[in-house]
């Protein structure tokens, strides 16, 4: 459990911006060079202070009894054989677990981190919410993932999408912390047109996110076109509804200027008829939108199937008869059942099997 009582008294120094570390480390009485110095090691993949070589062994071991450093540990590595997708269950201090896929794309690798342990928005569909919230993650315990799926993989990361476990809106500021840091220049420097982020519909949360005015994509996990059929999968849709969602998204669209992406995960039965295309494409007109098809991943505990080839063809052909934008995303790594939720899921039931 890495130190968790002796880390609760010290500093989480990967969460501090160089400012912030700045003013700690002149309040030590360190000439201003030092914090520089000490802030590229934060990016070097280091689990320790001791390895900050250009750094005095004093000042290390001062370094060491008011910061700590995160590092997550490997539980769990899958590799698809078919795509070289790679899924990796990462161990936090507190012993929890999160996890993180790297996938390989045309336009480069993409990380998908996740932002909190376990999820509290309920969704009928996915793995991730089944035993509820944790806590959220911090911003140093987010950017490890791409920092430690990197160094893992041996793969540059260029992308990010925040589509792994968690509601990133809900856990607001230290995501905000997080995408400011994995932006910075003398950090990982990942541009925020690299990074997308995707949320259930927290409309207060989407507010919010446009005033920082972020040049990311914003993906909104829409579903369903009306409120009957979203709100028997999506809980969340009870407290805001499609109105109030797709009111919060068109300004989203005039504040920043970014075209949102829809997710639409295919549930046979349930959300797949032609009407609900139609319906789909009269909501989401005139924000240049675009619609992401997600055939769904069957998770053990839900009855839900995916929707056919069919209805998934038919689907298609309405949404653009209506000139909307869709793509179907591809399914990575179905060797290793890659979406996320799955693994942590695993190690759940199987930790509950041992206590019992
Ligand atoms: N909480 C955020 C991000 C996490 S999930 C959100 O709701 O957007 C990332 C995407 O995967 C979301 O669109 C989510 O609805 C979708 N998803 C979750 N479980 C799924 C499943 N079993 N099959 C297909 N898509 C799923």
């Amino acid at each position: 459990m890495q130190n968790e009582k002796e880390n609760e008294l010290k500093t989480d120094i990967k969460s501090l911006f160089p400012e912030e570390l700045k003013e700690r480390l002149a309040a030590m009485g360190e000439p201003g060079f030092r914090a520089g110095q000490v802030y590229s090691w934060l990016w070097k993949d280091v689990t320790s202070f001791e390895e900050m070589k250009n750094i005095p062994k004093t000042l290390r071991e001062r370094l060491d009894a008011e910061f700590y450093l995160t590092a997550p540990k490997v539980l769990r590595r899958q590799e698809s054989a078919l795509d070289g997708t790679v899924k990796f269950l990462w161990e936090l201090g507190d012993g929890n677990a999160v996890e993180s896929v790297v996938m390989r794309y045309n336009h480069g690798n993409t990380v998908c981190v996740s932002s909190q342990v376990g999820c509290r928005m309920g969704c009928a569909f996915c793995a991730s919410t089944i035993g509820g919230r944790v806590r959220n993650l911090r911003p140093s315990e987010i950017l490890d993932q791409v920092m430690f799926s990197e160094l893992e993989s041996g793969l540059k990361i260029s992308n990010i999408v925040m589509m792994g476990i968690g509601e990133p809106l809900d856990n607001f500021d230290n995501v905000i912390r997080f995408l400011r840091l994995v932006n910075d220049q003398n950090g990982l420097n990942i541009g925020m047109r690299h990074i997308s982020l995707s949320t259930c519909g927290l409309t207060e949360g989407i507010d919010k996110l446009a005033a920082h005015n972020l040049q990311l994509t914003l993906s909104v996990s829409l579903h369903a076109p009306d409120d009957e059929t979203r709100s028997k999968i999506m809980p969340v849709n009870r407290a805001y509804g499609v109105d109030k969602l797709m009111d919060a998204c068109r300004r989203y669209y005039d504040t920043t200027g970014r075209r949102i992406s829809f997710e639409y995960a295919m549930i046979r039965g349930v959300n797949d008829t032609p009407e609900h295309a139609e319906r789909l494409a009269k909501l989401i007109g005139g924000m240049g939108a675009h619609v992401n098809l997600i055939p769904l991943n069957e998770v053990e505990e839900s009855p839900l199937k995916p929707s056919t080839p069919e209805s998934l063809k038919a689907f298609i052909a309405a949404l653009e008869k209506r000139g909307v934008n869709v793509t179907v995303r591809r399914k990575l790594g179905p060797d290793i059942n890659a979406s996320c939720g799955q693994l942590r899921r695993k190690r759940e039931k199987e930790k509950s099997l041992q206590t019992e």
